[in-house]
């Protein structure tokens, strides 16, 4: 038996991280979310069984569940939800961090840390390898979770060379797919959505900077691998994500296209510090964990609108 935790497991990644784990009989799996930005529902296939276990509570408070194994995803990850509350967000980052590292300390647990492209700030180097410091505001509107994020590696590392804690840190590139909030604001939900519904294509800026967009089951076995890997010494920071970056103002012609869609788009101010230009250099993945994603934008964005047409049924 293997005990595993997913602090944020009711949300959108931590829900598919839950059922790909869920699919090995020998996983007894605690999803702990404070349902701040996650839902209960994204967990329902999985509540029946005698091998999963949901609990409410928030990771800024000390939390004791027995485990072997310990994903921590517990955060908002959208701009638009981490920046509702700025404190909160930070709190979350780092006070989560220490509670879940104290948690992996007290179980000799391994932990996987869910860390962030956003570590990488407005990157001036491109693409962005793991070796890269990044360029981050320390004051800007984003600065509550880079920095939190930041500040969370450093907890990891310190924790590893002070305690010995069996930390590994991955940084999680743009992840889309089903089961995203339909309000959860960031941009391949926001077009699908907008798209689907004939309301305008909020473009930001003039559309020209760029993401690499990674379907959410491929980032789930990008996950495993980094927990499962027999490298008891590899503990990264590794890149996670799909090096396939495109425009934004193309996403949304995409989208656009994809969905028969008569919407035009329309272009709000650039939020501050949003970056200009992002894509993961994974060869450090490909080397250490035999993994690189297998599914394109194309076939991904197929999945998410037919998610989406079925959630906007009337
Ligand atoms: N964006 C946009 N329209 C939207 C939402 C986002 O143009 O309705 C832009 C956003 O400003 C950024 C990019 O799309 O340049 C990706 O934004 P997202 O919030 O998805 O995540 P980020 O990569 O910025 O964390």
């Amino acid at each position: 038996m293997n005990r595993v935790l997913v602090t944020g497991g009711a949300g959108f990644l931590g829900s598919h991280l839950c059922a790909e784990l869920m699919k090995n009989p020998e996983n007894h799996v605690t999803a702990l979310d404070n349902l701040s930005t996650g839902k209960k529902e994204n967990l329902a296939p999985l509540l029946g069984s005698s091998r999963f276990r949901f609990i409410e509570g928030d990771v800024r408070r000390p939390f004791d569940v027995p485990a072997d194994q310990i994903y921590h995803a517990a955060a908002p990850a959208s701009p638009k939800a981490y920046q509702l509350s700025p404190t909160a967000t930070m709190q979350t980052c780092v006070m989560g961090m220490v509670n879940a590292l104290e948690l992996a300390k007290k179980y000799n647990a391994k932990i996987v840390q869910f860390s962030t492209s956003e570590v990488y700030g407005n990157p001036l180097v491109h693409p962005q390898k793991e070796e890269y410091f990044g360029n981050v505001n320390p004051i800007g509107i984003r600065s509550c979770y880079d920095e939190g994020k930041r500040c969370a590696e450093s907890l990891c590392f310190d924790y590893h060379r002070e305690f010995g804690v069996r930390v590994k840190i991955v940084r999680i590139f743009n992840t889309y797919g089903p089961r995203m909030d339909v309000a959860d604001g960031r941009v391949v939900s926001n077009f699908i959505v907008q798209a689907l519904r004939g309301e305008p294509i909020t473009i930001h800026g003039d559309g020209s900077q760029t993401r690499s967009f990674c379907y959410v089951d491929d980032m789930a076995q990008g996950l495993l691998r980094m927990m499962n890997g027999t490298d008891e010494d590899f503990h990264g920071p590794v890149n996670l994500g799909n090096p396939e970056e495109i425009q934004v103002k193309a996403l949304a012609r995409k989208i656009l296209e994809m969905t028969d869609s008569s919407s035009r788009m329309v272009y709000l101010p650039l939020p501050g510090d949003d970056p200009v230009q992002r894509r993961p250099d994974i060869s450090l993945a490909m080397e250490k964990l035999g993994w690189k994603p297998e599914i394109s934008l194309d076939a991904g964005l197929e999945k998410t609108i037919a998610y989406f047409r079925g959630m906007m049924k009337p």
